[in-house]
């Protein structure tokens, strides 16, 4: 066997062509080598903000977000926005100003919408786990819709909206049994996943919840997995959802809308993701003979391509076996590639003349852990201090940051009206203590 040199990329490496990479992401741009977001440099903005910085932008949020309303229009619906993609309180305005909805799943997030000025009327409420007092300030705010889960949930929610003397608007989440052909841990619509009220079981429920005093039974929802490439495990899902839908009305049970979730995926590498307005031809000839308000909770597809990560290069470490650039950024940051072997694109804010050879590099962060990776096997020319942007981190990004190795989580900017406002402050390390005590 030849040895191969180092230089060459590895049978399994990731070349990015990053001027073809930056114009298939609608917020990015190369001008004179220089990568932009919406007319501005992110070199310049990592320089006055500091890395790691997340950077979105309300033009893609913007045009995401039409896009759904534009290639739904032809019937009633409300988009959902959900939270748990990215909650930041500037984005959740910015959504609502356009008048979104939103998909919650925790109480928190509940105040989070309503603390960014939020129509609550507007607000659906999934998750398996609702806890009553959290139910009561849903009903209490007045909410659209409960997403229910089980049948211990749809008794509690009975129980507090009587307590509170309210009716909770409910739906069942149905677990419609089709195969999302994602990753095993983002895919919810298998019968043997933990979300969701089976098929065979979905009428008995329904009887039970009309016949409890405190609920109105107004929907049907189902949500089948994420970064979903196709519209057919949509169009199933939507298949076994209108023959419930059917059954229910023979029993006397007559639904006011539908719900199918989240979960369109959308380009991290070199996927080829259906477009909404193509998922939408899709779906829309039954749904328009449903005559049903239709309710979407798009979460990643709204807000994954309208953010990058800014890492700045740290330490280069190129050896016989491996080369590794070690980034500022790490996976307390963006957990993403540790925690679904998740692809990212990662490509230079500024393309130079004097580019180092490029190689095949691991772009890793400082943490110990060997999972504490960004991206494996990537072409790239390096030098340290080099600024990396890495892309389609809008969504699942900085929402599930955390401060492990007592790491101040990163600030955030949302580049608005052509300037870039400081969306979240970086956090001080003292922060990180704030709520603990020594015993003396
Ligand atoms: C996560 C989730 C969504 C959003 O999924 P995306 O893949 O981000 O679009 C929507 N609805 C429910 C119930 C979810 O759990």
């Amino acid at each position: 066997m030849t040895a191969m040199p180092i230089n060459s990329p590895s049978p399994s490496a990731i070349v990015l062509d990053p001027v073809v990479h930056a114009a298939n992401l609608s917020a990015l741009q190369y001008v004179d080598g220089v990568l932009n977001m919406d007319g501005l440099a992110l070199d310049v903005l990592a320089e006055r903000f500091g890395t790691p910085c997340y950077v979105y932008s309300a033009d893609a949020m913007t045009a995401a977000y039409r896009e759904y309303t534009d290639s739904f229009a032809s019937v009633p619906h409300q988009i959902c926005y959900a939270v748990k993609a990215n909650s930041n309180l500037a984005i959740l305005h910015l959504l609502a100003q356009l008048g979104a909805g939103f998909d919650i799943v925790t109480g928190g997030e509940l105040a989070r919408v309503l603390a960014a000025g939020a129509d609550p009327s507007r607000v659906v409420f999934s998750g398996l786990g609702k806890q009553p007092a959290d139910i009561a300030r849903a009903l209490a705010a007045g909410i659209a819709c409960f997403n229910v889960e089980s049948e211990a949930e749809l008794a509690r929610i009975d129980r507090v909206a009587g307590e509170i003397g309210k009716r909770a608007p409910i739906s069942l989440r149905v677990n419609p049994d089709v195969d999302a052909k994602t990753h095993p841990y983002i895919s919810t619509g298998l019968k043997e996943n933990k979300f969701g009220i089976s098929h065979q079981d979905a009428l008995r429920v329904y009887q039970q919840a009309a016949s409890l005093p405190n609920l109105d039974v107004v929907g049907i929802d189902c949500h089948i997995g994420s970064q979903l490439l196709d519209a057919q495990p949509f169009a199933d899902a939507l298949a076994k959802v209108v023959e419930l839908i059917e059954a229910l009305v023979q029993i006397g049970i007559h639904l006011q809308h539908i719900d199918l979730g989240g979960g369109l995926g959308v380009r991290y590498i070199d996927e080829q993701p259906v477009s909404v307005a193509q998922f939408a031809e899709y779906l829309l000839p039954t749904l328009k003979r449903l005559d049903m308000k239709l309710y979407l909770e798009p979460g990643r597809s709204l807000v994954a391509n309208a953010g990058v990560l800014l890492t700045r290069v740290d330490i280069l470490k190129p050896s016989a076996h491996k080369n590794f650039a070690v980034v500022d950024a790490a996976m307390n940051d963006m957990i993403r590639p540790a925690l679904y072997q998740a692809e990212m694109g990662v490509i230079p804010t500024r393309l130079t003349d004097d580019a180092q050879p490029a190689k095949t590099w691991d772009i890793v962060g400082a943490i110990c852990e060997t999972g504490d990776f960004l991206a494996k096997n990537r072409v790239l020319s390096l030098a340290a201090d080099d600024v990396l942007a890495i892309t389609g981190a809008g969504a699942y990004g900085f929402v599930m940051a955390s401060n492990y190795n007592s790491r101040p989580r990163a600030c955030e900017v949302l580049i608005q009206d052509g300037t870039a406002h400081l969306i979240r402050a970086r956090e001080t390390v003292e922060s990180l203590w704030q709520l603990e005590h020594i015993i003396k």
